[in-house]
């Protein structure tokens, strides 16, 4: 069973806030923007065109979740980045941080890199389930601990096309 718990709407409007706020930290200096494969994919997508055209992209794929609704802690690199980050400005896309395991994982790896600045930009966080604190410096919302999926976001491969955030309930 689906329960909306954000809308299109209410989507579309909270990409455009963020873009305007990285916009404002970086004015003009160019970034690279890094997806995060594959539940970023339509947040990646919203929030690079409205970034104007300092931008270049790439796109990584971690995993620490199996097909269920649990991680399972490991994070693995199924594809790393094609460009170098050395002396960029990086700004890593996220679909949600939920435990921070992967995100912690990507920023170290990222980090070691040498970028000349690395920042994060997360639709969605699950704030009470955090188990590693990882700095996270653009947040879309806040969302409790339950399990979405939608705009990217998936339950074993399904619902990634849903247009809006939904809360996946058994039964
Ligand atoms: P973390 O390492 O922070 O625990 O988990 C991050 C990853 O787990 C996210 O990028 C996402 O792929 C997956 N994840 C965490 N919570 C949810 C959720 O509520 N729904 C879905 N579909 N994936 C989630």
């Amino acid at each position: 069973m689906l329960e909306t718990l954000i809308s299109e709407t209410e989507l579309e409007a909270k990409v455009s806030e963020m873009a305007r706020l990285i916009k404002d930290r970086y004015r003009d200096e160019p970034i690279l923007l890094v997806c995060v494969l594959k539940g970023s994919l339509y947040f990646f997508s919203d929030l690079s065109r409205k970034l104007g055209l300092n931008v270049q992209i790439d796109f990584i794929q971690a995993s620490s979740y199996g097909s269920g609704k649990s991680s399972s802690g490991v994070v693995q690199i199924r594809k790393d980045l094609d460009v170098n980050i050395e002396g960029l400005n990086v700004i890593i896309v996220e679909d949600i941080v939920d435990t921070g395991i992967t995100l912690n994982h990507l920023r170290e790896l990222l980090s070691t890199r040498r970028p000349k600045t690395l920042a994060v930009a997360a639709l969605l966080s699950k704030t009470e389930s955090r188990k590693i604190a990882s700095p996270v410096e653009f947040i879309g919302f806040e969302i409790p601990n339950e399990f979405v999926v939608g705009y990217g976001l998936d339950y074993a491969e399904s619902y990634r096309n849903l247009p809006y955030i939904a809360i996946l309930r058994e039964g």
